[in-house]
């Protein structure tokens, strides 16, 4: 037997067994074999007891005897085999709804045995079908633990049950130990305290304890995200010998001249970290890849400007991207604002900058009068050319695209260094693996004296109590949000939800007391930038919206956001939401409507609003509801495709490999040292051109 062996030719499969298991489990070597791990064990060593038995779908062992078997007729022509089981603390019903007289004569009554399955509750009593027995006295010693595959229905008709696969797992674990090599270097799994690769397998499948099966899991797991980490790793090391930047040595005027005299307040120390990080960066003639993460208000606007200040010092210039035009003005001016009193010049490009004004940037751009260009897609035009762009900020990254961005490294002979900003917090585990080529910077805290916004969840009773609310808060002078629902499949009736809200909150707060506006997505642009515009400028109270206000504008005076049917809404979203308030110095409130039935996702979607404002643990809980795969979306779900570890869980082990593979790669950047050349190979052997995970910037 080797690891290539087709399973065809082992003990107790054949042919047509083996293109079952082929078809449905994607398994066709001994080395496929070897990989379909087990999910769980059944650890044969606890008895439970029956009085213990508060929940069903348990799957437990009892100690005890039948006490009496008979076969019941429940339906016309039907039986089924029934069976009283005691332990002395209550008693089970057993029932087999398949048997044969052999097998029912085989069921040993008033013996002591112990019994095994899934326990159902069936008319407020429990019972267990098709349980496993074994007599006391035969049951084995040594057995501790006992694997459980996954499995199907299907495969276990036809006789492919958890026996099948343990004992064709066991008959190829006792063949082939001596062809699982070791791929890890012995002073790592000494350093690290892992076990060896051979009785990592061997231990997943039988473990001699529960601890031997924990090592086992954690052996197998750290090298998968060693790997995985490896490959970026020697990947990144390529690419920066590669990719030369212009370094920024000078911390000069300009940024001296900002920092010691306009700096409106003091930094957050997150913000100097994250800002520490950057420079040093830059101080390299390396391009630098760097993403910034936080969350909506954490300040990352000014990491931006004192960055670009740098730049300037160093007598390069920037630029800065957002998505939309109403962003990007945004940008601007707060930018222009921040730098009104220095001499350095800031301009905005969009789609509905003038001619005459749009050839002033295009002619300072080039003669390097201006510094720092802010705009929206209209900067990666081709006309668009700079004396010499040294640093290029992109916020909120996934709204642009690959190509978008190797435009942005064209416009420089030396491509300039990429800062990309989001505020869409994902979690720790998550970007240490996705964004292994990217370096990533966290402000992971915000500045002092905001007041956290109070999040309540709110049902349909309580509706008046909510409208009374919001007129008190109107009537401080506030302004309020009321948001619906829109998911693309059902626009039609999402539409026809708004239209009736918006006549709905008309009727309650009406004209001439109160003024409501409109904004949704099948407005014209123009259209939906004076509803905001008339809203930010306080002619209106309410803003009755669809989601499109998520990423929008600021309106500091909005203090209230009621979110209708909130269950329908994903954590994001609801989190990118409720930024829409709590921008201002008032405290801001943030109200989930919801009907009375919720199912437990949404009641763990709602009751985490309610308890944090931090966009990170948002985010991680997020991750345990729907998976890594749906959080990145399906594009890049390929990157989660990990035979054992878990984005979700595993954040300890993928750090310590990252950590591992950082030091290794400091010493030895592209494995060239003897004692590294096993790693290597298996490397190349296994992973290379194998990893379908895409560089990012
Ligand atoms: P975001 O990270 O969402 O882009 P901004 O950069 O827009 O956040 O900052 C949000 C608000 O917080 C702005 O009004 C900004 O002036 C203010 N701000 C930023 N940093 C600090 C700080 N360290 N102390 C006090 N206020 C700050
Ligand atoms: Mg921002």
């Amino acid at each position: 037997m080797t690891l290539d062996t087709s399973i065809e030719f082992l003990k107790g499969i054949g042919t047509e067994r083996a293109k079952l298991i082929a078809n449905v489990l994607d398994i066709r070597t001994v080395e496929d074999f070897l990989h379909f791990f087990p999910i769980r064990y059944l650890d044969k060593s606890k008895v439970y007891k029956i009085a213990d038995i508060k929940e069903d779908n348990l799957e437990i062992q009892l100690k005890g005897r039948i006490t009496e078997l008979q076969e019941i007729t429940y339906a016309k022509g039907k039986k089924r085999l029934s069976g009283k089981f005691t332990d002395g603390t209550g008693t089970l019903d057993l029932v087999w709804f398949q048997y044969s007289n052999w097998m029912k004569e085989q069921i040993p009554v008033n013996r002591e045995i112990y019994i095994f399955g899934r326990v159902q509750e069936f008319n407020h009593s429990f019972s267990m079908p098709h349980p496993e027995i074994e007599l006391e006295d035969k049951k084995s010693a040594e057995e501790r633990l006992r694997p459980i595959y996954p499995s199907s229905e299907k495969l276990t008709k036809r006789g492919l049950n958890q026996k099948f696969f343990q004992t064709v797992q066991a008959n190829i674990i006792s063949q082939i130990p001596h062809l699982i090599e070791e791929n890890l270097p012995v002073s790592l799994m000494k350093s690290l305290k892992l076990m060896s690769r051979q009785q990592a397998y061997l231990n997943i499948h039988f473990p001699q304890n529960a601890d031997f099966a924990k090592h086992a899991d954690r052996r197998l797991k750290f090298e998968e995200a060693f790997f995985f980490q490896l490959g970026y790793g020697l990947k990144k090391n390529y690419n920066k010998s590669f990719t030369i930047g212009n370094p920024f040595p000078i911390v000069g005027k300009n940024f001296n001249n900002f920092y010691e005299n306009f700096l409106p307040f003091e930094l957050t120390n997150a913000q100097k970290r994250v800002l520490k990080e950057i420079r040093n960066d830059l101080k390299k003639p390396i391009q630098m890849n760097r993403l910034l993460q936080g969350d909506v208000g954490s300040g990352k606007t000014m990491v931006a400007l004192l960055a670009m200040l740098l730049a300037m010092d160093n007598g390069f210039q920037s630029c800065m991207m957002a998505p939309t035009e109403i962003l990007a003005t945004q940008h601007f001016n707060s930018i222009a604002d921040l730098l009104k009193e220095t001499d350095v010049k800031v301009r905005l490009l969009t789609g509905s900058t003038k001619t005459a004004e749009r050839k002033v940037i295009h002619e300072e751009l080039l003669n390097g009068e201006l510094s720092i260009l802010v705009g929206t897609h209209a900067v990666l035009e081709d006309i668009v050319r700079f004396k010499n762009l040294g640093l290029a900020i992109i916020d909120e990254q996934h709204r642009f695209g690959v190509a978008q961005r190797a435009k942005l490294w064209a416009k420089n002979k030396i491509a300039p260094h990429i800062l990309v900003m989001t505020a869409t917090p994902i979690p720790r585990t998550l970007a240490m693996s996705y964004y292994s080529d990217l370096d990533v910077s966290v402000i992971d805290e915000m500045p002092v004296g905001r007041k956290p916004i109070i999040t309540a969840h709110r049902r349909e009773k309580d509706r008046n109590s909510v409208y009374g609310f919001a007129k008190e808060e109107i009537a401080k002078g506030r302004q309020v949000y009321f948001v619906y629902p829109l998911i693309e499949e059902s626009e039609t009736l999402d539409y026809k939800n708004l239209m009736e809200g918006f006549e709905h909150i008309s009727e309650i707060f009406p004209l001439p007391d109160y003024n409501t506006t409109m904004l949704h997505g099948k407005m014209k642009p123009d259209e939906k930038d004076a509803a905001m515009n008339y809203f930010a400028k306080g002619k209106a109270d309410i803003m009755v919206a669809t989601t499109v206000i998520e990423v929008g504008v600021n309106v500091p005076n909005a203090s209230v956001m009621v979110i209708e049917s909130a269950e329908r809404f994903g954590l994001s979203q609801l989190h990118q939401l409720r930024g829409r308030v709590g921008r201002g110095a008032e405290q801001s409130y943030c109200i989930l409507m919801t009907g009375d039935k919720l199912s437990t996702e949404s009641r763990k979607r709602i009751k985490t609003m309610c308890e944090t404002n931090d966009g990170f643990k948002i985010s991680e809980v997020d991750m345990q509801l729907r998976g890594p795969g749906d959080i990145l979306g399906t594009q890049q779900s390929g990157m989660v495709d990990f035979k054992r570890l878990d984005l979700v869980n595993d954040g300890n082990i993928i750090k310590a490999a990252k950590e591992t593979v950082e030091h290794l790669l400091k010493i030895d950047g592209n494995l060239q040292l003897p004692e590294h050349q096993s790693l290597r190979n298996y490397y190349v052997k296994q992973y290379k051109g194998k990893n379908k995970w895409g560089k990012i910037s």
